[in-house]
């Protein structure tokens, strides 16, 4: 790993993903976006995957994109950063020191969040979590294989959770999950977190980037409400088409200026990612720095 010098003279392009019906498909691979992860990855872009997946899963995905950039777990609960990537500096931060990595905590204890669903479940919601599900339950589901449903169920800061009710008593869920000091979103599936949300850590991560960079680009897609305050925090937003052909209508309303992309999850990734890079590629050297 080279130690880059700092700070660096070029502005840099920075680009954050979802990963569920964004750069997986719902067999959960990216091998319809393996072009354009190509074209970042010799550019040596940070790409910053920022998911409702759990630390465990990510690191699996990060191996097979060899990628060491920095991480955000669970919505937002977690920014992972490897002890060895010395992209950032990281000094003006409270971090834990967690295996090779250095953790900035957002979000919630998993504990109290399991806590808060039972209560809520004791008052009549049917609600049931990846923490009440058994591996070959979560498995069964979410139409994962039973080794990497062990990994969805590692789970530090969010709960994710089923519910059926119609849209009425899923307000009142929600009303209800506000009521006692915690938040509530929707990906795949119904989430119960803390005071983090990916908006919180795409901010922090910007700051950190800035403050190596003269200018700091940054780039985000996804495909769900929870992408939504990611996708508020960046110059350039992108939803991608869900499974059955159209866009997140929450996502088209709340925010602004954010560009539909013809394609479903990874086959719209690649080709935004492509038309973004395109538009800096005459002017990008091999780090991601940009010239203009
Ligand atoms: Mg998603």
């Amino acid at each position: 790993m080279t130690l880059i010098s700092r700070p660096q003279n070029n502005p840099i392009l920075v680009i954050f993903t979802d990963l569920d019906g964004t750069l997986l498909d719902s067999a959960y691979t990216y091998e319809m976006a393996l072009p354009a992860l190509k074209l970042v990855s010799d550019r040596n872009i940070p790409l910053i995957i920022c998911s409702s997946k759990t630390r465990a899963e990510i690191e699996l995905i990060r191996k097979g994109l060899g990628n060491d950039h920095p991480f955000v777990s669970e919505n937002g609960g977690g920014i992972y950063i490897s002890k060895s990537n010395y992209e950032l500096r990281i000094k003006d931060y409270e971090t834990e020191e967690l295996d090779e990595y250095y953790l900035i905590k957002l979000g919630a204890d998993y504990a109290d969040l399991r806590r808060a669903l039972a209560e809520i479940r004791g008052e009549g919601f049917n609600v049931r979590g990846f923490g009440d599900m058994s591996v070959k339950e979560v498995a069964e589901l979410t139409g994962l294989k039973e080794s990497d449903a062990e990994l969805a169920q590692k789970r530090q800061f969010d709960e994710v959770f089923t519910f059926t009710g119609d849209e009425a008593s899923v307000n009142k869920l929600k009303q209800r999950i506000n009521s006692m000091g915690f938040n509530y979103t929707q990906g795949e599936y119904f989430h119960i977190m803390g005071n983090s949300d990916k908006g919180r850590a795409v901010g922090i991560l910007k700051e950190l980037y800035a403050a190596e960079s003269v200018k700091v680009i940054t780039a985000a897609l996804g495909n769900s409400p929870n992408d939504i305050e990611m996708l508020n925090n960046v110059d350039h937003p992108f939803v991608v088409k869900k499974e059955d052909g159209s866009y997140s209508r929450q996502i088209l309303h709340e925010v602004k200026g954010c560009k539909k992309v013809d394609g479903i999850g990874p086959v719209g990734w690649n080709k935004a990612v492509k038309k973004l890079l395109s538009n800096f590629f005459d002017c990008t050297d091999d780090r991601g720095r940009l010239h203009r």
